[in-house]
């Protein structure tokens, strides 16, 4: 698709430049209604209605019924349709690679996502073979849904460790020990002919959360996900903070005892090193058998366990006391929970808002909503999507 010149070039039939404006201001803003797109640009309401009539014929625009919770005023009749890219008008592909697994997923450029898939893989394993699967999924994906490369304007993967946000590379430690300098994002590149943008996973996981689950309509919140780690992914102001060269948001490694045991980036006492999901099943093994899993541990939470919830209570609790710090300097609207041992109205998220609640000032408390993420383990994958649909807008 044509990018969108400032103003038409010699030549350059004015008709086709204010299509293409219209087409940027709907992949800018989502969805839109013609009189937002009137407002955007400055057209006449006639040229509008017909610019859009046309766009519509051409397969490039539809109209999406307008959202069934929008408040009808009395007298004012039905809300104004509203209108999104199809996929003629330009695709991106969300990729995330999680500890166990791969999901990759399909969107226009108004965030439909109209398909996903999702495979077991070990990043633990080889770097070689995760980016070959990643490369087959990508073509597998395109081929179910018949489109070529060339039809992807952007691809984000997400990876499960914080990046260098200058390099893309993985340069810390030893969370994903044969991942470190090593360039993910151009090994992928290079199979699938397309660039591909990297990026934390949990930073996607809060961009998942605030434009498809619980942060719909926030604009400050702190994801965080308690896993084999624990790691929080910011955003202020409706975009992500990273921090100078990447690191923001590693919670998982604030210290909160000074002779702690010994943690994985080499310092003592992190968050991490008591209540990261391999120390929750150390703490309930003794009583349910060494083959627990993470799975088991779910159930058990389900079936309202009094150990499981007290253990992964009390787990909560101590990410609260932190976060109830971040939250003093920070003042965000929401904290959401992520991670597989977070399900709705659970002992994680209870234990987290009750320190939240006890430890950080009055207004700060009452100022924050802290809930259990609603898109699962979905969320990393449909914030890269977020992602590059955010890319392709700010590069039209
Ligand atoms: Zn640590």
């Amino acid at each position: 698709m044509s990018q969108v010149s400032p103003r038409p070039r010699p030549g350059y039939p004015h008709r086709a430049y204010n299509l293409d404006r219209m087409v940027a201001a709907v992949r800018a803003h989502g969805t839109v209604t013609r009189a937002e797109l009137e407002r955007i640009t400055g057209l006449s309401r006639a040229t509008v209605a017909a610019l859009v009539a046309r766009l519509i014929g051409d397969g490039v625009l539809r109209e999406v019924p307008a959202d069934p919770n929008t408040r009808v005023t009395p007298g004012r009749g039905r809300p104004p349709a509203r209108l999104a890219l199809t996929e003629a008008a330009g695709l991106v592909v969300g990729m995330a690679f999680g500890h166990g697994d791969l999901r990759v997923a399909v969107a226009t450029l108004s965030g439909d996502v109209t398909a996903e898939r999702h495979v077991r893989l070990s990043v633990d394993n080889s770097v070689e073979v995760a980016l070959d699967t990643a490369a087959r999924e990508f073509s597998e994906i395109l081929r179910e849904t018949s489109h070529q490369k060339g039809d992807v304007d952007k691809v984000v993967v997400g990876l499960p460790a914080p990046l260098d946000r200058h390099t893309g590379r993985i340069v810390v430690n030893n969370i994903l020990p044969g991942w470190v300098d090593i360039d993910p994002a151009g090994g992928l590149g290079e199979r699938i002919g397309r660039p591909v943008i990297p990026e934390n996973a949990v930073n996607l996981g809060a961009l998942g959360e605030m434009t498809y689950g619980a942060g719909t309509g926030k604009r400050d919140l702190v994801f965080v996900k308690v896993s084999t780690g624990v790691g929080a992914g910011l955003i202020f102001d409706g975009r992500l903070y990273r921090g100078t060269n990447g690191y923001a948001g590693e919670l998982g490694h604030v210290q909160i005892e000074l002779n702690g045991l010994v943690c994985r980036c080499g310092s003592r006492g992190c968050l991490e090193t008591l209540v990261s999901t391999p120390h929750i099943l150390a703490a309930l093994r003794p009583m349910h058998g060494d083959a627990l899993t993470v799975a088991d541990v779910v159930r058990l939470l389900q079936a309202g366990d009094s150990g499981a919830s007290r253990v992964v209570g009390d787990a909560g609790r101590v990410i609260g006391r932190s976060l109830a710090d971040m939250c003093n300097v920070l003042n965000p609207e929401a904290v959401i929970v992520g991670g597989e041992l977070s399900l709705p109205g659970g002992a994680l998220t209870d234990g987290i808002r009750e320190a939240i609640t006890r430890y950080a000032q009055p207004g700060v408390a009452r100022a924050v909503t802290v809930t259990t993420g609603t898109l699962e383990n979905r969320a990393e994958l449909l914030g890269a999507v977020a992602l590059a649909i955010q890319r392709t807008a700010r590069s039209a």
